[in-house]
């Protein structure tokens, strides 16, 4: 780790294909840092960049992706490492775990085969401290009798009970960066609770640096202490959680966060509200002014000549938000 503290720098970050319809910008200058045990969500809507971005962070995109611009994990480069570093920091510095657990686990072997795998593949320890490590970290996500379930196949498990050991296998290495995209989505309002219990317990108690994509406000208000809002391909405004749900800054922000109390389910859960109008199609984003000023109720003529940047807002150093606004006061 360096010397900061910084566990992830992701300096704008710009991620596009080619098609025969030209050029999609899936990403288009993402810039954040993460700090040892802290954690930062990233909320937007559908298609926003979340999930580009933190393939592009593990080192996942596919082949046909062309990415710019720079990530360090602990310091060292992302962008343009070699495969087979990649796969070595995979697991053991960095986890991702995703919305479905099957597409995670390998359908033909136990759940305690999978869980020493990692072990025995990254650290070289002999069979049974890798089994006792998988029971302790099994433990740790608060499954039941793991001696027993230990010895199962995914397919005998509960939904919950699957992703909790995925969330156990990217946890087992005490990697530095856990990512988690959309981890709770599938999950009941109750085994919801309990993982994100589990993964703050991560990031208070061992020191690991979070980052969790969520549609869900809700969410991303009990787990995160930062946010970062994105909206076609951008962070448009940053934040400490506290900061951005009393004192929002940019009009899409507003924009969901106003829209929240109609959409509380029952469980309680703040999803992403559709806000009227659709964003700018990645291929066909807006060359000149701000992607979201045909949506916007506060938009002027500045609007639509000058991209605005991410800048401080409100005087608060660590609160940024892209938005012409405060310089039309
Ligand atoms: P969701 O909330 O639905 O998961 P997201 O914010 O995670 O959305 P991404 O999956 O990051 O969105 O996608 C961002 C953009 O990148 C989308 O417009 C998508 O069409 C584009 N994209 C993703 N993968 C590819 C690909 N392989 N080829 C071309 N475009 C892609
Ligand atoms: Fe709205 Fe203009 Fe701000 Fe964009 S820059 S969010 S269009 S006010
Ligand atoms: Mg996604």
């Amino acid at each position: 780790m360096s010397a900061s503290g910084s566990v992830l720098e992701v300096e704008d970050l710009a991620i596009s294909y080619r098609s025969r319809r030209g050029t999609i910008d899936a990403v288009r200058g993402v810039s954040f840092s993460l700090d040892r045990g802290r954690s930062l969500g990233i909320v937007g809507e559908s298609g926003s960049g979340k999930s580009q971005t933190c393939l592009a962070i593990m080192g996942l995109l596919p082949g046909n992706a062309s990415v710019r611009g720079a990530i360090s994990l602990l310091g060292e480069p992302i962008v343009g490492a070699p495969r087979s570093r990649l796969n070595a920091l995979r697991g053991r510095q960095m986890s991702l775990v995703f919305q479905d657990p099957m597409t995670a686990l390998t359908p033909h072997m136990t759940v305690g085969q999978q869980l020493c795998e990692m072990v025995t593949h990254h650290e070289g320890v002999s069979r049974s401290a890798a089994r006792d490590r998988a029971l302790e970290i099994m433990e740790r996500v608060r499954i039941n009798d793991p001696a027993r379930r230990f010895e199962m196949y995914p397919f005998e498990l509960s939904g919950g009970m699957r992703q909790r050991i995925v969330i156990a296998a990217a946890l087992i290495l005490q990697p530095a960066l856990l990512i988690a995209d959309e981890p709770t989505t599938a999950l009941d309002v109750t085994v919801q609770a309990e993982v994100l219990r589990i993964f703050r317990a991560a990031v208070e108690h061992s020191g690991t640096a979070m980052l969790l994509v969520s549609h869900d406000l809700g969410v991303v208000a009990g787990a995160c202490d930062d946010v970062a809002v994105m909206y076609a391909g951008r962070v448009v405004e940053y934040a400490d959680v506290t900061t951005l749900f009393s004192r929002p800054q940019h009009p899409y922000t507003r924009a969901l966060l106003a829209c929240r109390p109609q959409l509380q389910t029952a469980g309680g859960s703040q999803r992403l509200a559709s806000i009227d109008g659709q964003p700018p199609g990645s291929s066909a984003m807006v060359a000149a002014g701000c992607e979201f000023r045909e949506r916007c109720r506060d938009a002027f003529d500045r609007c639509a000549v000058e991209k605005p940047a991410l800048r401080v807002h409100a005087g608060a150093a660590q609160h940024r938000a892209a938005c012409h606004l405060d310089a039309r006061k």
